[in-house]
């Protein structure tokens, strides 16, 4: 087990910066998602602590000793792909033992490390089977069984369920967040998918372009997120978002937008005609007897919960509520905000203001 440290770090290809400086630290034991959309950098910065891609610029720090440049099989580190690069010829118990075997260690050992992992994930029966004779999620589990077996200071996996359909993903994110509590390895986990950040992680490290956003909890970003990108970026359905302008009437601070009156968590430092961002998560509006009224577009029943489509003016917004409703589409409904939990962003910098 390790911590880690990113100071700084940058990427360079050629001309073209892609990672411009990106700072934080992992503590031992902990599980880190990286999340972002596509290209904003995850995938360079994991190879980087891997020692797969060189540091142009900061450095990389893994157990208190800076491994700018250390060799990849020299950090200690097992990564996880999304391709499980298995070896085709070789069993599953030879593919879980093959880092052991390179590095010459005893066969015993090797064979009890194999064996060890295999309990773990539920592999003992197919320790003779070739890759092919597997399903995908059995392939995936032996992928980590590989990383398992090297017991390393620090495990990476970079999108490894990207390749299951919806119901595995499901399920080997349970199993990897169980393994991870049973083994408690330092782990980096690269993903594009923001349910996949929010359920498995500690923390979450939310980037794009290059640049760390914000970097909490899942519910820290959930409930506060920092500016306007990671507002939209977590959380599903996403937040609405209008523009509007800060107010000050009789009954105090609001945003008006829309035609509306929208309610403000505290009263803001920024003066009335302030230009801003409103913000309110689907789930924190309720339909009411009065409000601000929005028609239906669509209702869609999910069992538990609907979904309402709507329109305020001509903008889209969506509502979910426990439950079920007798509302129907072009009827026209009142919304109730909660107004602790509206979020409030600068109109320019998208920073967060409430
Ligand atoms: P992510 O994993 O977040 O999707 P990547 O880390 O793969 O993003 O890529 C970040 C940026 O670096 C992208 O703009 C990508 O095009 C660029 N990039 C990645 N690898 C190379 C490479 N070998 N040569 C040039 N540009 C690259
Ligand atoms: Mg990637």
């Amino acid at each position: 087990m390790a911590a880690v440290s990113f100071q700084s770090v940058k990427k360079a290809y050629g001309k073209v910066e892609v990672l411009h400086g990106v700072s934080f630290d992992i503590t031992d034991g902990e599980f880190v998602v990286l999340v972002g959309p596509s290209g904003c950098g995850k995938s360079t910065l994991l190879r980087m602590l891997a020692g797969l891609e060189e540091i142009s610029g900061g450095q990389i720090v893994i157990d208190g000793k800076v491994v700018n440049d250390l060799e990849s099989k020299d950090r200690d580190i097992a990564m996880v792909f999304q391709s499980y690069a298995l070896y085709p010829h070789m069993t599953v118990r030879d593919n879980m033992g093959f880092s052991l075997k390179l590095r010459k260690a005893d066969a015993r050992l090797t064979a009890e490390r194999v064996n060890q992992a295999a309990k773990i994930l539920n592999l003992d029966a197919l320790l003779d089977r070739y890759p092919r004779e597997l399903s995908g999620g059995q392939r995936q589990r032996v992928a980590m069984g590989r990383a398992i077996v090297r017991d390393p200071k620090v495990f990476l996996f970079d999108e490894p369920l990207s390749n299951l359909d919806a119901k595995l993903r499901v399920a080997m994110r349970a199993e990897i967040k169980a393994l991870h509590q049973r083994l408690k390895t330092t782990t980096v986990y690269v993903t594009h998918d923001q349910i996949e950040a929010m359920t498995m992680a500690d923390r979450i490290v939310v980037m794009h372009d290059g640049i760390i956003e914000q970097i909490g909890t899942p519910l820290e970003l959930f409930d506060r997120p920092g500016n306007l990108f990671v507002a939209q970026f977590i959380g599903s359905p996403a937040m609405n978002v209008i523009g509007g302008t800060l107010v000050q009437d009789a009954a105090g601070q609001a945003v008006s937008a829309l035609g509306a009156r929208w309610p403000v968590p505290a009263p803001l430092d920024q003066p009335a005609g302030t230009a801003v961002h409103y913000g309110i998560r689907p789930s924190d509006m309720v339909l009411a007897e009065q409000g601000i009224p929005a028609k239906v577009v669509v209702v869609e029943p999910t069992g538990a919960e609907t979904e309402l489509l709507l329109q305020v003016g001509d903008t889209p917004m969506t509502l979910v509520m426990h439950g079920r409703t007798t509302a129907r589409p072009d009827d026209t409904v009142y919304l109730a905000i909660d107004s602790a939990k509206a979020h409030v962003f600068d109109g320019a910098s998208g920073r967060r203001l409430s």
